[in-house]
């Protein structure tokens, strides 16, 4: 069922995305080679609470940290740990969410290691500018096919693919809620998008092929092809006047 946010709702709501946006941008700061993504995560969780907020993804369906923190051929989902050493070169994908007054905030943003390969940065830059046309598509009276049809078609004129298995989702006062919002699909097709929904866009676009394996751990989710993969997220309202960007740190 797609929930309908009131004005004052979507205000509460801002509070969420801005503590999730400010988290992002600190666990930017810490990536550097190193670092280990372990002390990325304390970093992510020790903000979050100060604010007197909730990590969302700290024991979500199991999940071990406050951030998901995927290095390289990493897609999503890769668990913090005091082994993984950032060394110059990597992409560090960071996914974030903060639950505060009743409502989730979520994003992610790809940060480059100390200086990156070419082929990295083109893939991160192509990536971004992949949120910003599923974004610019995600106007009231479009439908959700229209924000997938707007990425897939950026990226995949460039070479890129986009991952199938994750998508984006509704988000409120649960992480996840519907509808769906692929990254992927057909103009014109799927869920009206109506003025009150707040979505999280989130394209994970693959250097290589689009196929993923989730390990043993039941979360870390690689490509199958080894190839670099890059992830952005922001939570967004869809508005009489276009789509407002919620996940802005302040
Ligand atoms: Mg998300």
């Amino acid at each position: 069922m797609v929930i309908i946010k009131t004005a004052r709702e979507i205000s509460l709501m801002k509070d969420a995305c801005r503590i999730s946006a400010n988290a992002l941008r600190l666990a930017g700061e810490y990536v550097k080679p190193g670092a280990t993504t372990l002390e990325i995560d304390a970093k992510v969780r020790e903000y979050i609470e100060k604010q007197g907020a909730t990590p969302s993804f700290l024991g979500y369906g199991g999940f071990p940290a406050s951030a998901c923190i995927s290095v390289n051929d990493v897609v999503i989902h890769g668990i913090p740990s005091k082994e993984q050493v950032l060394k110059e070169g990597d992409i560090v994908s960071v996914d974030v969410g903060a639950f505060y007054n009743g409502y989730h905030g979520d994003n992610a943003y790809t940060y480059a290691c100390g200086k990156v390969s070419e082929n990295a940065e083109k893939l991160m830059d192509a990536t971004r500018t992949g949120l910003e046309k599923g974004i610019e598509a995600a106007l009231a009276g479009n439908r959700v096919g229209d924000i997938g049809s707007a990425v897939q078609k950026y990226v995949e004129d460039r070479g890129y693919s986009v991952v199938r298995d994750f998508v984006g989702h509704g988000v409120g006062a649960k992480l996840h809620e519907d509808p769906s919002i692929p990254n992927y699909g057909t103009a014109g097709r799927g869920v009206r998008l109506l003025p009150g929904m707040t979505i999280a866009i989130e394209p994970m676009i693959c250097e290589g092929g689009y196929e993923v394996d989730v390990l043993d751990d039941d979360w870390t989710t690689v490509t199958r092809d080894g190839k670099l993969a890059a992830h952005y997220e922001n939570t967004i309202a869809i508005t009489p006047d276009g789509p407002v960007i919620l996940t802005v740190p302040g």
